[in-house]
């Protein structure tokens, strides 16, 4: 279904956020849409917690199929939603909502979207052990997504701010309710922090270091402290090359990723959840990042 071609029976989907005017989102679905031929179109809307009653109220009104949540409505929205997928309970932050005949159900596809742009790339952490810096939006939707996917052990590393209480929750959500083992630590202990990376098959990076306003900053800046076989992943995707990535190729690593392909998947796996079908990430990839930086 091409852009002009919308019809009366057009299926819409939000993005219901602020601010948002940025967002890659729009653009990732409609031309995915368009490819697919689907009669689907992908609208952002400016909504804080204000007006949050009234736009998830306008799902139902207006027979929207879902729509995308984002800053500051992740954990607003739950509330106002009818069901929450076991996931999305744990992890306490949506970022989809599926319309089912005015029944609304709320999911996180973040920690999917990592865990799927890994496989993609032939790499399978279920059964391995994962070291993991960061316990916000991001790092809450990776350790609770690969704790019940399979992820052996999790050791989950914040520093001491806002953020160190939600990685405990993390950790005793996690030992409670998967067969996962986590433990915490803090960044603080340097030391800890090192043995914790050697030990693991992967190493990821869900902390906002390393994306502007600290861009050029990383929390591993010795190349040492990486083994060539460990996996290195960065959730930040712009820029594409990290300082983490950077230290991780001087060390030889031969798997560095940046948060590039959890991003397409996050939205692969909204897009299936709303029309079925299996997004064109390859093509969108093309046309969102063109090849360029
Ligand atoms: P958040 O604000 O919810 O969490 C920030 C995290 O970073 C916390 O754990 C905090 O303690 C830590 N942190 C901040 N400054 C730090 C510092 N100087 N030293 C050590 N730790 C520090 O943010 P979020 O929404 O979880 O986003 C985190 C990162 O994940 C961002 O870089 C964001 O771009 C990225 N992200 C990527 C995707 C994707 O699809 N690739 C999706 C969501 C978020």
């Amino acid at each position: 279904m091409s852009l002009n071609q919308l019809d009366g029976h057009t299926i819409l989907i939000g993005l219901m956020a602020y601010p948002i005017r940025h967002s890659m989102s729009p653009t990732m679905h409609n031309h995915a849409f368009e490819k697919l031929g689907l009669n689907y179109a992908y609208l952002a809307f400016e909504i804080t917690n204000d007006g949050l009653e009234g736009a998830v109220n306008a799902i139902r009104t207006l027979d929207m199929r879902g729509s995308n949540i984002s800053m500051p409505n992740k954990q607003k929205i739950i509330p106002l939603l009818d069901k929450l997928d076991p996931a999305t309970e744990m992890i306490g932050a949506v970022n989809t909502v599926v319309n089912d005949h005015g029944v609304l159900t709320g999911y996180t596809t973040d920690g999917i979207g990592m865990i799927k742009s890994l496989d993609d790339e032939g790499i399978n952490i279920r059964g391995k052990k994962m070291t993991l810096a960061g316990a916000g939006g991001a790092g809450t939707a990776i350790a609770i997504q690969c704790a019940l996917d399979g992820v052996k052990e999790i050791s989950i590393f914040n520093r001491d701010d806002e953020f160190l209480a939600q990685a405990q929750r993390n950790v005793d959500l996690i030992n409670e309710k998967t067969d996962c083992k986590a433990t915490l630590h803090h960044l603080e202990d340097q030391d800890d922090f090192k043995k914790e990376i050697d030990d693991a098959f992967i190493y990821a990076d869900a902390t906002s270091v390393g994306m502007n306003p600290l861009e050029g900053q990383t929390l591993v800046s010795d190349p040492s402290w990486f083994r060539k076989d460990l996996i290195v992943f960065d959730t930040v995707y712009a820029p594409r090359t990290t300082k983490l990535m950077e230290v991780a190729e001087e060390a030889g690593v031969e798997h560095v990723f940046n948060g590039l392909g959890m991003m397409l998947e996050q939205g692969a796996a909204a897009f299936k959840l709303w029309t079925g079908k299996e997004m064109p990430v390859d093509y969108i990839r093309d046309i969102l990042f063109n090849g360029d930086n």
